[in-house]
């Protein structure tokens, strides 16, 4: 199938962005001129009183930040169709950055693993590359459990340790990985295809994380009958390109309509 959502878009009200003009109405125009029908707007979120940090980059993201986004759709969304959600984060340990009370009041909540894993390996003293491997495993697993995820984003990746990405990701068993997929696919959980995740969207500055690694994990889900959704991830209008860049990967992955997340099905949605 042609990629024809973004699920996954930062907007310049999540911190990381420092585009002015990246705004639902930029985006949404320019989504309509790249042929993308559904754009799922997913600002970082930190939940107020979620304990697990007190870092203010996190916590002055909170609800009421990113729900300002609702005064910003413009009323002409140029035909696209426009879902409020959010991206919030896992920080191990059981520190989830959403309840289950407040993920209800979005369209979609991403969750991510893997944000900040440099402290928190330095912490607990894990070096070795089947330590890290073992670790994101167990924490697409423990985000699972929280009921509030309804997909991953972009899953297991080594934030931080790219100059071992290969290495890492090989690491991880088949068995363990249709595990976590299996769990994920019970509750509906989608799994995400983010254009981060491939080498040649990104300059990783290494040769020792390719495409290959992530597309034995991406085949492995398919193989489990996951459900995906597109991400572009993007922080400026710029990025919303590399969607496009992504789908020779999603045709080689042969994901059709049907292993999409039924939100993000177009024709579910109209
Ligand atoms: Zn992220
Ligand atoms: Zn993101």
């Amino acid at each position: 199938m042609i990629i024809d959502h973004d699920g996954h878009m930062h907007t310049y009200l999540s911190f990381c962005s420092h585009e002015e003009q990246f705004i639902p109405i930029n985006i949404l125009k320019k989504a309509s001129q790249i042929g993308i029908k559904i754009v799922n707007f997913t600002d970082h979120v930190w939940e107020r009183g979620m304990p697990g940090t007190s870092d203010p980059y996190k916590v002055d993201q909170d609800i009421n930040h990113i729900m300002q986004i609702k005064k910003q759709i413009p009323k002409d969304t140029y035909g696209v169709k426009v879902l409020i959600s959010c991206e919030t984060d896992y920080l191990g340990d059981g520190h989830i950055g959403l309840s289950k009370e407040s993920a209800s009041m979005f369209d979609f909540v991403l969750a991510p693993t893997n944000h900040s894993l440099t402290n928190y390996y330095k912490d607990k003293g894990i070096t070795k590359t089947k330590d890290i491997a073992k670790n994101l495993l167990q924490r697409f697993r423990e985000v699972i459990t929280f009921d509030v995820a309804n997909g991953i984003a972009h899953p297991f990746l080594p934030l931080g340790y790219f100059d071992r990405g290969d290495e890492i990701l090989n690491t991880m068993e088949a068995s363990e990985l249709r595990e976590c997929f299996y769990m994920a696919k019970e509750k509906n959980i989608s799994i995400e295809l983010n254009t981060d995740t491939f080498a040649t969207n990104w300059n990783r500055h290494t040769d020792k994380f390719t495409n290959d690694s992530y597309m034995r994990i991406y085949h492995i889900a398919k193989e489990c009958n996951s459900l995906f959704h597109f991400a572009s991830d993007a922080h400026s209008l710029a990025d919303m390109d590399l969607l496009a860049k992504m789908q020779p990967f999603v045709d080689e992955l042969k994901i059709e309509q049907n292993d999409i997340h039924p939100i993000f099905q177009i024709q579910k949605t109209v």
